[in-house]
């Protein structure tokens, strides 16, 4: 279930190596081999890049990859989650997991696409924001479905705050690793692949995901996931602003909620304004700002332009929450003052969260319940909340191992693999 080699890049030289798995001699699904990869070049302090061992297919939710690195906020070794269809672009790009070593004399993106591994200067996107940097490196490759790992200017400066983003969206990087790119001067790692993948036996893998798909509750935006929390109701908070709904890689709940707030929600036409508003991917950062007495429109921009600068939405709308801005300018200004927090105020750990996975997943069920979700989800490449908000039998799950690649797995190796 994994295509290609393990690809070790290393910063300090600007040269990439590929390996198989026997040679490299780290085994596992996903997020095993990823710890197991980190430990193995630890003397480095690298950045793993990995996949699930289903992420990528035909299963529910099944668009989880991660990235494993030393959190600058902790010290410790931390965990933080590629969702969207960055995860699937990882498993497809033609590398099976992809360590990080060394820092880079000028800034750099990596460019991985269909097995082939390229270092390019990114020298004249430093300092600009996600949503330039993904603009400009799917312009300069000429394909706009490249996926864009990338370090906001807050990554770049250090901020206690910062967080990568997937393409415009921010993502679940509550570790900080985003500021761990930005300072090995690693702007960027942009995906693209057409690999295929080869199930052991791909018409019972097939088979059984359809049922599992068929039998999923597709109810979209963030209902589920609030009620769980017993939290208020942000669907309705952002209603009037709804334009869409979008899943991520295979997910039939859709909870990422494409909100307008620069031309109205009503408005079809893909030829309106440039910039019509922004896709809320964070249900916590939501929840926060919500709570806080924000109106949702200000809450939006807030959001946004944390995506842009590369902040953690979770810790950044902790921090705004208690002081509620209604006028774009000031909204602006109080991120740009977030922007640039600096490292001077780590750790916080109030702030931070706790152990392997950070508060990316709101605290659904109980603290187990919690904690067994994520080590499934990023060990076969599902997403959490779809485990803690479905109600998806994680047995059948499990039993997808088998046809996937001919090794069944239990929850007591599971427990095994990640403690
Ligand atoms: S539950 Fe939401 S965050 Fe998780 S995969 Fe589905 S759409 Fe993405």
């Amino acid at each position: 279930m994994y295509y290609g080699d393990t690809l070790l890049v290393n910063l300090d030289t600007g040269t990439t190596e590929q390996f198989s798995f026997d040679e490299v001699g780290v085994f596992g699904p996903g997020l095993a081999a990823g710890i197991g990869l980190y430990e193995k070049y630890g003397d480095a302090d690298p950045l793993v890049i990995g996949s699930g061992l289903l992420t990528g297919t035909t299963a529910p939710a099944s668009c989880l990859g991660f990235v494993v690195g030393k959190s600058p906020l902790t010290g410790e070794v931390a965990v933080s989650p590629l969702g969207l269809y960055a995860g699937a672009e990882v498993k497809l790009s033609g590398f099976a997991m992809i360590v990080i070593r060394g820092t880079s004399d000028k800034p750099v993106y990596l460019w991985l696409h269909d097995g082939v591994a390229d270092i390019q200067d990114a020298s004249a996107l430093w300092g600009r924001d996600n949503w330039e940097t993904t603009d400009a490196i799917r312009q300069e490759m000429g394909e706009g479905l490249i996926q864009v790992i990338s370090a906001g200017p807050a990554c770049e400066e250090g901020s206690r705050l910062a967080s990568f983003s997937i393409d415009y969206w921010g993502s679940g990087d509550t570790a900080g690793l985003g500021a761990a790119m930005g300072a090995r001067k690693l702007k960027a790692v942009a995906l693209r692949g057409l690999g295929m993948l080869d199930p052991e036996d791909p018409e019972a893998y097939y088979e059984a995901t359809m049922e599992m798909l068929a039998g999923s509750p597709a109810e979209p935006g963030f209902g589920r996931l609030s009620k769980g929390l017993g939290a208020g109701d942000v669907d309705g908070w952002l209603k009037p602003m709804v334009h869409r709904y979008r899943s991520c890689f295979a997910c039939p709940a859709a909870c990422n909620t494409f909100v307008k707030y620069n031309e109205p929600a009503s408005v079809l036409a893909p030829d309106g304004v440039d910039e019509p508003g922004v896709m809320v991917t964070s249900a916590a950062a939501a929840l926060w700002l919500m709570g806080g007495g924000w109106e949702a429109e200000p809450a939006c921009r807030a959001m946004e332009a944390m995506a842009r600068a590369g902040i953690d939405q979770v810790r950044g709308a902790r921090e705004l929450a208690e002081k509620p801005l209604k006028d774009p300018a000031g909204v602006a200004a109080a991120v740009s003052a977030l922007t640039g927090s600096a490292a001077a105020g780590w750790p916080s750990s109030d702030r931070v969260g706790s152990g392997l996975f950070g508060p990316w997943v709101p605290p659904l069920g109980s603290p187990d319940e919690w904690m067994e979700a994520h080590r499934l989800g990023y060990l076969l490449g599902i997403c959490p909340t779809y485990l803690l908000t479905s109600g998806i039998d994680r047995g059948a799950l499990l039993g997808l191992c088998g046809p996937a690649s001919g090794v069944e797995l239990d929850t007591g190796r599971i427990a095994e693999m990640l403690p």
